[in-house]
Formats: C-alpha cells, structure tokens, sequence
C-alpha cells in the first residue's frame, strides 16, 4: 500500500491543514518533552518565529533509563493543546503504547511513533485505526525495507496519512548518538508514494550539526526536517545538549528560506 508501484504519484498528508509533501517543505519544531506550560510555549514561540508550521513535544517519552524524566503525559497533552491555541500550530506528539492512543488522539494533529517502538506491531496497527495523521521515525537498527513494512502495517488498517522520519540508524561511530543515513531519503523517495522527512536533532544527539545535517536534508529533497528547541537548554530535563536556541535557530530559519525549488 505504501510503494510506488500501488500509488505511482508521491504522496501529501495534511496535518490540520498544513502540507507535508513534494510540493513543500515542512519545517517542525517544538521541545523534546514538554516540561511546563511556560517551557513549551516559548520553545514554540521561538520555533514559530524561525519559520515552523508544526509544533513537536512529548508528553509521553520513551527514555533508555527507566530513571529518566518520563514525560508529563496527560497533562503535557493539555500544554500542548493550549499552546496550540496560543499559537495556531497543530501538534505532532509521540505516543508510546497502545492503551494510550485514544487519549493521545484525542489531544494530537499527528500521532508519533518512535525509532524504539517501530517495530512495535500493535501499537502500529492501533495507530492505524486512530484516524489521524501518522509520523513514523525509522527503527534504530531497521533496513528501509523493514521500515516501510512498519508503515505498512498502519496503511493496512486504512490510514494512509503516513509521514516518514529518518531519524539516524546505529552503527560503530560513536561521535553522533547514531548516524544519519541522508541516503535514505531519495532511496525512499523512489520506492514509496509517502512523504520522508529527516530529524537532525535526535540522529546526531548535538545541536552543532542540527544545521549542517538540516542543510543536507534539503540539499537531499527530503520533505521537511524537526528539530528540538528549547528555551534553556542548560535546564532541559531530556535532550538539552541537542536543543536549538538563538544564533543556531537562525541559522536553520535561514537554511529553510533558501531553500531552492524543487526539481
Ligand atoms: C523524539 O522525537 O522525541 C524521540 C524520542 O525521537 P526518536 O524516537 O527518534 O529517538
């Protein structure tokens, strides 16, 4: 369902009314986890302000250590709905278990999936039923071909409304948190109808290369990049050390603008 040869024309989802597809590109934002009402809406201020259309942040966090800060969950659903009414952007959040995707839904524009939960089928499959917009990072170690069977089994229960996230795979370089596979993109482009974006910030782990791989992600004709801002990184309880802020956050907006047309 999600190849070229079942759709032979590259694929637009809409996200509450903003395009994710070939004839844009899609810039989101937001913070990694929603910490506080004030955190979040000055991460999404500032987002807005450098050009974002769709706001991120977790509520629901899928941390590596069970002792890391797990996210708000419900009541960081709330932030995020109010800060989409501050703002107007819609809101891309993760969820990561199937029992919480009516109450994910009920809150979300886009329901994410996480690289640790790609090949989580159920949850793929709930999400498939939910009826919203869906945006899937690759699993850390899966081949293209696994992840777009991922996509597969949420195309299967009737949602088309896929966006897919390269978002770096593991490999044996330890100086990124893992490595950002840029080939990917056209490699997908040419095999599936769905949109591919690229997310620089939890590929690399390191807010010096989030412009750079941005760069290579429009130079590459990915569909759009997210990226994680904050207000006080120093402070942040996930992420902190990848989080934009100031002269990097302008250097994106910049990248973003020039962005040449596509071909
Ligand atoms: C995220 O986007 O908040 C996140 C945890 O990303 P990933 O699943 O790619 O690590």
């Amino acid at each position: 369902l999600v190849s070229r040869q079942h759709h032979p024309d590259r694929s637009t989802v809409w996200v509450r009314g903003v395009p994710v597809g070939p004839d844009s590109f899609t810039f989101m934002a937001g913070p990694c986890a929603v910490e506080s009402p004030q955190q979040t809406l000055e991460a999404v201020e500032m987002a807005k302000a450098a050009g974002a259309t769709i706001m991120r942040g977790g509520a629901y966090k899928p941390r590596t250590s069970p002792y890391a800060f797990q996210g708000l969950g419900e009541k960081g659903l709330e932030i995020l709905a109010a800060v989409r009414e501050a703002t107007g952007l819609p809101v891309v959040t993760e969820v990561v278990d199937a029992r919480d995707v009516p109450v994910v839904a009920q809150y979300a524009d886009m329901l994410q999936i996480g690289t640790r939960n790609a090949a989580n089928f159920g949850l793929l499959q709930a999400v498939g039923e939910a009826g919203k917009p869906v945006l899937l990072k690759r699993g850390m170690t899966a081949t293209i071909e696994e992840w777009l069977m991922a996509a597969e089994y949420i195309a299967q229960r009737g949602n088309l409304d896929i966006v897919l996230c390269e978002r770096g795979i593991r490999t044996f370089e330890p100086s990124t948190r893992n490595t950002l596979d840029i080939s990917a993109v056209p490699v997908v482009q040419a095999t599936s109808h769905l949109p591919v974006i690229v997310d620089p910030s939890h590929a690399s782990g390191r807010k010096d290369l989030v412009v750079p791989l941005s760069r290579a992600a429009i130079a590459v004709g990915a569909d759009g990049v997210i990226v994680d801002v904050h207000p006080d990184p120093e402070t942040a309880l996930c992420d902190g050390p990848q989080a934009l802020l100031g002269a990097e956050l302008r250097a994106l907006a910049q990248a973003v603008r020039q962005l040449p047309p596509a071909l």
